[in-house]
């Protein structure tokens, strides 16, 4: 019989057997299964078996996982016990049963809230989540707040390598900007910081972090916001700073689009060029070593001539001389980020500013400012890449996020999404075939 409630409930606790009334279906809503909790009870005071005393009189009721997708509740008498006075237990001493699986005082399984933690990685708002599993939107809610201890950053401890990116996080920060913090040595989320407001930022790590455990991180990978070096040096006296590949190209990439724009509508609307840039920008952001100089074939953008991806890049560039130069800087870019090319940068940035397109001039400036930091990142190799990645995952996350009223909840249900430095979510159905030291991250 404890075999079938372990198999209808998931709830391990051997004094645990259907009663007499058994299970019942009510009006196709949902199913009670009627349980009774007995067996024996050591006196908490003298160690005795205790006597039975009858059962408490009114059944508790619990929400159970659902069976064969109907809510269910469990309705369990329990068995009251008595240690009546003798010399070495004075007082009279009574007790009602305990179930392994369900905690005092709560009317919901623990197996149903460890589902619920275990389905907060999907991509299902708390709503939905309650609905699913036949419980309120305060109880996924407070679910999510009893993590609060698992996802505590430990105070002591930072990798000698961070990283540092932000991301929209819209109304849970007033510059509607939050920031990621990183391991981008094994790709493990830290934290997630509410803020990326220096001020914010200050206050995060002094509060959240010893100082021997800032002491101990010697690289830091940042985008080229140049507000957060002051901040950095001073939190991270011991670090020093990597500029993120992915910003550095981006700053090209954004400019290198501008100026395409530029020349299309200096064209104007319906022109050949117009179109054939609108056509073919992809191309032109193509690496030069991997176009295709092979395969012609017909392009209806340039009369029907049969032209390969580079011929038709070259008849692009011959449109307008500064998309020719925003072209190179940008090619050459990305060659030498891609190669970790010192001297291909070097060279890069010595060129004068008057010789680039105005849109580029800006591009210069930045990374002249940050050159060192570049450099320092062609040695490591070490990159934002895999927050990048994140961020389309938090998108996700954030579209189901009506839900969140709270950073706190929010930020937790990130963390589970994503690769984090903290613990990886139990599945339940799996408990016995990890042991539990595996988990730990
Ligand atoms: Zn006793």
């Amino acid at each position: 019989m404890t075999n079938n409630i372990n198999f209808l409930t998931g709830i391990q606790d051997p004094g645990l057997q259907l009663d007499k009334e058994g299970t019942e279906t009510i009006a196709d809503k949902f199913k009670v299964i009627h349980l009774v909790k007995t067996g024996k009870c050591l006196c908490p005071i003298c160690g005795r078996p205790m006597l039975k005393n009858g059962f408490r009189q009114r059944p508790v009721v619990v929400t159970a996982l659902s069976v064969a997708g109907v809510k269910t509740f469990l309705m369990i008498r329990k068995q009251q016990y008595i240690c009546k006075p003798t010399a070495e237990c004075p007082e009279t001493v009574t007790k009602v049963a305990t179930i392994h699986g369900i905690s005092r005082g709560c009317r919901i399984a623990n197996n149903v809230k460890q589902y619920i933690t275990k389905d907060l990685h999907r991509n299902i708002s708390q709503k939905e989540l309650a609905k699913d599993y036949y419980v309120s939107a305060s109880t996924v809610a407070r679910t999510i707040d009893s993590l609060e201890d698992t996802f505590t950053p430990e105070k002591n401890w930072l990798p000698a390598t961070i990283a540092l990116d932000d991301f929209k996080s819209g109304k849970f920060a007033t510059s509607g900007m939050s920031m990621l913090l990183m391991n981008p040595v094994n790709h493990r989320t830290i934290d997630i910081i509410q803020s990326r407001n220096s001020r914010f930022l200050k206050q995060y790590f002094y509060r959240h972090f010893t100082r021997q455990a800032r002491l101990a991180v010697r690289l830091i990978v940042v985008d080229l916001y140049q507000p957060y070096r002051g901040l950095i040096k001073e939190l991270f006296p011991n670090a020093s700073i990597i500029a993120d590949h992915f910003h550095i190209v981006a700053q090209a990439y954004r400019a290198f689009q501008a100026v395409r724009i530029k020349v299309m509508n200096h064209y104007g609307h319906e022109t050949h060029e117009y179109r054939a840039l609108k056509r073919f920008w992809k191309l032109l952001l193509q690496k030069v070593s991997s176009l295709d100089s092979v395969h012609h074939r017909p392009r209806r953008n340039f009369r029907g001539a049969w032209l390969s991806n580079s011929e038709v890049v070259d008849r692009l560039l011959a449109m307008s001389e500064d998309l020719q130069k925003a072209y190179d800087y940008y090619q050459t870019l990305v060659d030498a980020v891609d190669h970790g090319q010192e001297d291909e940068l070097t060279t890069l940035l010595k060129r004068k500013l008057t010789s680039l397109p105005h849109r580029f001039q800006k591009v210069q400036r930045t990374l002249r400012q940050h050159q060192e930091e570049i450099i320092r990142s062609f040695r490591y190799q070490l990159t934002n890449g895999p927050i990048e990645g994140t961020n389309n995952k938090i998108k996700v996350i954030k579209r189901t996020a009506y839900g969140f009223r709270n950073f706190f909840r929010f930020r937790i249900r990130i963390l589970i999404a994503l690769k984090n430095s903290h613990i990886m979510i139990k599945d339940p159905l799996n408990t016995r075939k990890t042991s539990p030291s595996k988990l730990v991250a």
